[in-house]
């Protein structure tokens, strides 16, 4: 009867908050007044390019007060769009930007289903958005709000490939020279070397008459192209190489001990995620360190790893784990087993995405190396306060929040493209004509 009674009385003084809770809440944000998220918005663009980026900007009740984040799916961009627009903006308007975490957890069991790509990246465009905003509230960079930094900048890993030994070794050199140290070496198109050319090979009739990927070819040519690099290059560059997931089991294992005497800086996953077991073994047979998970979106899949120091390196995608806040535990777990981050930043992502993961990075002991990536001129114009790289560093733009915005209109006249086969993943075969894992 009183807590009716006291109901009623809060309902007729007009207030939807108790004067209790309400001074709660501003006690709890250091004398700030109350926020709430007004709006919410889908923006999506190719970025001047190819690319299916999808950004998520949250608006609050405090005039120009807003954030961004990356929720970018180049694989199931529509279906990332339609879950941000009809089931997360209905449910996020209204709440309190404040509270990431508690908003980070109840999105999570939203769907009751978790994990999954799209889920995650649901999460990471809502999760980076909220960081934005709290930096901003704050008047920091986000990384003061995770520890401050703990290094000067971020070091990135550069991308470098050849069709043959002594051109990707002349790559390395000239990677060298713009002041790389970290440097990942490939042989032939992306995800090469250990294919046999067009029509090679005994096929079957009818089948894959295009190039095809060979197992034992690759465990057999890249350790040795890499051995001709290394004896151009000398030991000064460290070293990566990406293995795309291409090997099974003994394979995978053979390859790792092959490169053993290179020092390599890593070598990236050399196994698929559906055979991470398969660490345990190689961990007993080779020192050659392990980056692993690129496409890993479930806590069992690197929670292992990383505890029985089975790996060196973790290569989730902050965007594909849901944003800063797994990110940042995932580091500290790291700092814990002296394993290390190395998130993954190539290809089709973002420069959202890539402060959300500079952010942690800077901020992290657990911290390895992240990935490099650039984009077209045109992209500082749609988003301003894109990192800069110089001589194998990121650079943050120093501001308040991630650093970053969008310019809607710029975005615009970049709209998104999906093709008409939906813009799947495009898979190797092998010589049979089976496919193989990328
Ligand atoms: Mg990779």
């Amino acid at each position: 009867m009183t807590n009716r009674r006291h109901f009623a009385k809060a309902m007729l003084a007009g207030s939807a908050i108790p004067a209790a809770a309400a001074q709660e809440v501003s006690r709890r944000t250091a004398g700030l007044p109350p926020l709430t998220i007004k709006d919410v918005r889908v923006i999506a663009t190719s970025g001047g390019g190819n690319y299916r980026w999808i950004f998520l900007k949250i608006i609050t009740s405090e005039p120009g007060l807003y954030g961004i984040g990356s929720g970018s799916n180049h694989y199931q961009a529509q279906a990332v769009i339609a879950a941000l627009e009809n089931h997360l903006k209905p449910w996020l308007i209204g709440k309190d930007p404040n509270q990431i975490e508690d908003l980070w957890q109840s999105s999570h069991l939203r769907t009751y289903w978790r994990n999954g790509p799209v889920n995650n990246n649901v999460l990471s465009a809502m999760d980076m958005a909220l960081w934005d905003i709290k930096g901003k509230r704050a008047g920091m960079p986000v990384y003061e709000l995770l520890g401050g930094r703990v290094r000067d900048a971020v070091p990135l890993y550069d991308h470098v490939g050849g069709k043959d030994a002594s051109s990707a070794a002349e790559a390395v050199q000239r990677s060298m020279a713009d002041g790389w140290r970290f440097i990942r070496v490939q042989f032939g198109a992306y995800g090469g070397g250990g294919f046999l050319p067009p029509g090679q090979g005994t096929r079957p009739e009818g089948g894959n008459a295009g190039s095809a990927f060979d197992e034992e070819t690759y465990v057999e040519q890249v350790p040795r192209m890499l051995e001709q690099v290394r004896a151009r290059v000398g030991m000064e560059p460290k070293l990566c190489h990406d293995v795309h997931s291409h090997l099974q089991g003994m394979n995978a294992a053979e390859f790792c001990r092959r490169v053993q005497a290179l020092q390599m800086f890593f070598v990236e996953d050399v196994l698929a995620p559906e055979q991470i077991q398969w660490y345990r073994h190689i961990r007993q047979l080779c020192t050659t360190p392990q980056a692993v998970g690129e496409v890993f979106t479930h806590p069992f899949e690197y929670l292992p790893l990383i505890t029985e120091r089975l790996i060196d390196f973790v290569r989730c995608r902050v965007s594909g784990i849901g944003g800063i806040t797994p990110a940042k535990k995932i580091a500290t777990l790291c700092e814990a087993f002296g394993t290390r981050t190395a998130f993954q930043e190539g290809g089709e992502n973002d420069p959202v995405n890539q402060l959300a993961a500079y952010h942690v990075d800077i901020s992290s002991p657990g911290f390895g190396i992240q990935e490099e990536n650039h984009f077209p001129p045109v992209v500082r114009e749609i988003l301003p306060g894109t990192a800069e790289i110089r001589k194998g560093y990121l650079y943050g733009s120093g501001k308040p929040g991630l650093g970053i915005d969008i310019d809607e209109a710029a975005a615009a006249r970049f709209p998104i493209r999906i093709p008409h086969d939906g813009g799947p993943y495009r898979l190797d075969r092998g010589v049979d004509g089976s496919v193989v894992k990328p």
